[in-house]
């Protein structure tokens, strides 16, 4: 996979062996290097400061308590992004991660691809400081999402990726339902119509229900469809 950013080594920190290496090979398959440890006495003798860009740390653990390692990463100072990823989902350990200092707060059930995307925005952010210009909706095509200005990214299936690729490179212009349909890799005479109107309608749902802002598509009748706001396209 692709990564338009430098790629940051990851830290991961989970006692429970299934989930650790399971979490490993998919870290591993979205193109980071992953070190993992099982105790916090682990982390610590493997914690390389100068490498490791992103740690990703359960919070029970068999030596001690995730939160404690959070506090004394962010006493030093550490410029490390943290991701908790813990069974504990109640909104008070939430906030009280996030109080500590950690970036993100996963819940154990989270899915994947959700955990992929928090990863790559916080990549993203810690490469590159300056905020993103208000206003641009960004599609990473590696990631497979779709930032949203301001918003959370939002993980994408590939017909989704591919709709929006789509509109969005040819963002102020009617990208037309043949040409659509046909980076569907469909034909256009036998394809149903309505098939291209249910997945808008499901793109649309899906970044409402995501982050609470209206995808920038009108609809041209018949014809096709147009991306009406700014729209940058990451490898
Ligand atoms: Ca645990």
């Amino acid at each position: 996979m692709a990564y338009p950013i430098r790629m940051l080594d990851v830290i991961l920190l989970e006692d429970e062996t299934v989930l650790r290496e399971e979490l490993c090979e998919f870290l591993t398959g979205c193109g980071y290097r992953v070190d993992a440890e099982s105790s916090l006495e682990g982390f610590r003798r493997r914690f390389d400061p100068v490498r490791h860009g992103i740690a990703v740390l359960d919070l029970g653990l068999p030596d001690g308590d995730g939160l404690s390692l959070i506090r004394e990463l962010r006493a030093r100072g550490e410029r490390l992004g943290i991701v908790v990823l813990t069974a504990r989902g109640g909104a008070r350990d939430r906030i009280a991660g996030l109080d500590i200092g950690a970036d993100h707060y996963l819940a154990k059930t989270s899915d994947l691809d959700e955990l992929a995307a928090t990863l790559a925005a916080l990549a993203r952010r810690l490469a590159d400081p300056s905020p993103p210009s208000v206003n641009t909706w960004v599609l990473e095509l590696g990631p497979r999402c779709l930032q949203p200005p301001g918003g959370p990214a939002i993980a994408l299936s590939e017909q989704d990726l591919t709709v929006l690729h789509e509109l969005m490179r040819n963002a102020g212009n009617i990208a037309t339902r043949r040409q659509i349909i046909k980076a569907l890799g469909d034909d256009f005479l036998s394809y149903d119509q309505r098939r291209l109107d249910t997945q808008m309608r499901r793109l649309r749902r899906k970044v409402d229900e995501s982050c609470g802002q209206i995808l920038p598509i009108n609809t041209a009748r018949n014809v096709g469809y147009r991306f009406h706001a700014k729209a940058v396209i990451r490898p």
